[in-house]
């Protein structure tokens, strides 16, 4: 293996260049906007207006070194998938910094020029959401480039004209590296340019530089770093790419059970960054062939946040043997400056070859409907009266619609507007409010798809919604 420097020296001194001022949960367009202003003195980048967004925010690029070979780099092309732009601003630290890595930095400088577009999609990041303003996902956007954020990356790449192009991106967190209870933390994909998924030498290249990367980040995340399925999409912009030279990789920040804040998967991401311009700087990327890239495991879809095993359910008088899978979508409330979750289930069935970030084995027990309490209230109920009817299998409360100012109940009940009919069911789709019983004992509640035995439910998690 070809180094310029230590990997696993400069994975420990991350947190040294770590932006201190960001967090890879969310982050603004207002701090995107305030930090870059910092590398505006720097003489090491040149920082441009790349273009704007519909709400007219500026979109950066900021160029580092005066080398022959180019790469474009960019993040958060979808709003809500931060985790890549944290650890931009983290590698911009890097270069600015003076330490036993002058060397390599020197090497960058001289052999690299880099050109970053940290937040492409402002307008989407300050709602965390996936698409732009007009709610166009603008990785589906590269053929007809009607948003201006995908005309901005379209003038980027013709203008800079780059060997290589890194499309970084946030990956949902139910997936595994391969068949295996492992979550994907990272996954690599050289986009295929058409639909018979054939390989050009832009795409082997591509390959190549993600096995390199493979090879040198894999031992801090042992069977993790996936291979992102080849679909082809010709509307997306890594797609386009290597259909037109450019040696394109999707990196995609994954998920690691207990990081739930990513701190680990933006060091990752930093390292990826790192360990490709070594790659190419030292040519290791051309040691490594097809099969290298083809031996990654290929992301697979296994996972729920929450399953449960083996339940009893009855219909019709017969009983019945079931799993349940639920999900937990993360929403980001604005006003409150918090996420909340919406806990779905997602699966029922045969789901052996499944696995939970949470599982529970719950054979003789038996599943029913969280039941609604059907009188209503004025105003919420105090927290020992929620735990009451959690007791007795009440998952959800009706409240009198003029006290509803919230979309989410920081206690463990769901709250439903009292002119609204809701029938809890257990089917895919609906929310997962549950009650579990032992020799006809309610034993275990599931809130909002949040599992707890009945006696002790945290009642601090923001874990129950309006069900309208
Ligand atoms: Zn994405």
């Amino acid at each position: 293996m070809k180094k310029l420097i230590d990997f696993d020296k400069i994975f420990n001194h991350h947190d040294k260049y770590k932006e201190k001022e960001i967090n890879q949960e969310r982050i603004t367009y207002k701090e995107v906007h305030n930090l870059i202003q910092r590398y505006k003195k720097s003489n090491l980048f040149n920082v441009e207006k790349a273009g704007e967004s519909i709400e007219m925010k500026e979109i950066y690029s900021l160029t580092i070194g005066n080398g022959s070979r180019k790469i474009l780099v960019w993040s958060q092309m979808h709003g809500d998938e931060p985790t890549a732009t944290a650890a931009l601003f983290d590698l911009f630290n890097f270069f600015c910094d003076k330490d036993e890595y002058d060397f390599f930095r020197k090497e960058i400088l001289r052999n690299l020029q880099i050109l970053f577009i940290p937040m492409l999609n402002p307008d989407g990041a300050e709602k965390h959401n996936r698409e732009n303003k007009i709610s166009l996902d603008i990785n589906r956007d590269s053929l007809k480039r009607v948003s201006p954020e995908a005309k901005v990356l379209w003038k980027a790449a013709l203008t800079f004209n780059p060997e290589f192009a890194f499309n970084l991106h946030d990956q949902n967190c139910y997936y595994t590296a391969g068949r295996i209870k492992k979550t994907s933390a990272i996954s690599m994909l050289a986009p295929p340019y058409n639909y018979n998924n054939s390989i050009n030498p832009a795409r082997t290249k591509s390959m190549q530089l993600i096995a390199s990367i493979n090879k040198n980040i894999s031992r801090y995340i042992p069977g993790q770093i996936a291979r992102y399925k080849d679909d082809h999409e010709p509307r997306s912009f890594g797609d386009a790419f290597i259909g037109n030279g450019i040696s394109s990789l999707l990196i995609e920040s994954g998920f690691i059970i207990g990081d739930n804040k990513k701190e680990v998967i933006r060091k990752l991401n930093f390292m990826a960054l790192i360990s490709a311009f070594n790659s190419i700087i030292t040519a290791d990327y051309e040691q490594m062939n097809e099969n290298e890239y083809y031996s990654i495991p290929e992301n697979e879809t296994l996972l729920f946040d929450l399953l449960l095993r083996n339940l009893h359910t009855s219909a019709n008088g017969k009983d019945f043997k079931i799993d349940l899978g639920i999900n937990r979508e993360k929403k980001y409330q604005k006003e409150t400056g918090t996420f909340f979750y919406k806990g779905k289930i997602a699966a029922i069935g045969d789901l052996e070859n499944y696995f939970g970030i949470e599982e529970h084995n719950l054979s003789s027990h038996t599943v029913k409907p969280g039941s609604v309490f059907n009188c209503e209230y004025k105003s919420l109920p105090s927290a020992n009266e929620i735990i009451n009817l959690l007791k007795n299998g009440y998952c959800s409360l009706k409240l009198d619609p003029f006290s509803i100012t919230f979309l989410f109940v920081e206690r463990p009940i769901n709250v439903v507007p009292s002119y609204i009919k809701y029938e809890p069911l257990i089917t895919v789709d609906e929310f997962a409010n549950l009650s579990i019983f032992h020799h006809n004992e309610i034993k275990f509640i599931v809130v909002n798809g949040f599992f707890s035995p009945v006696e002790n439910y945290p009642n601090s998690i923001l874990n129950g919604v309006v069900i309208s």
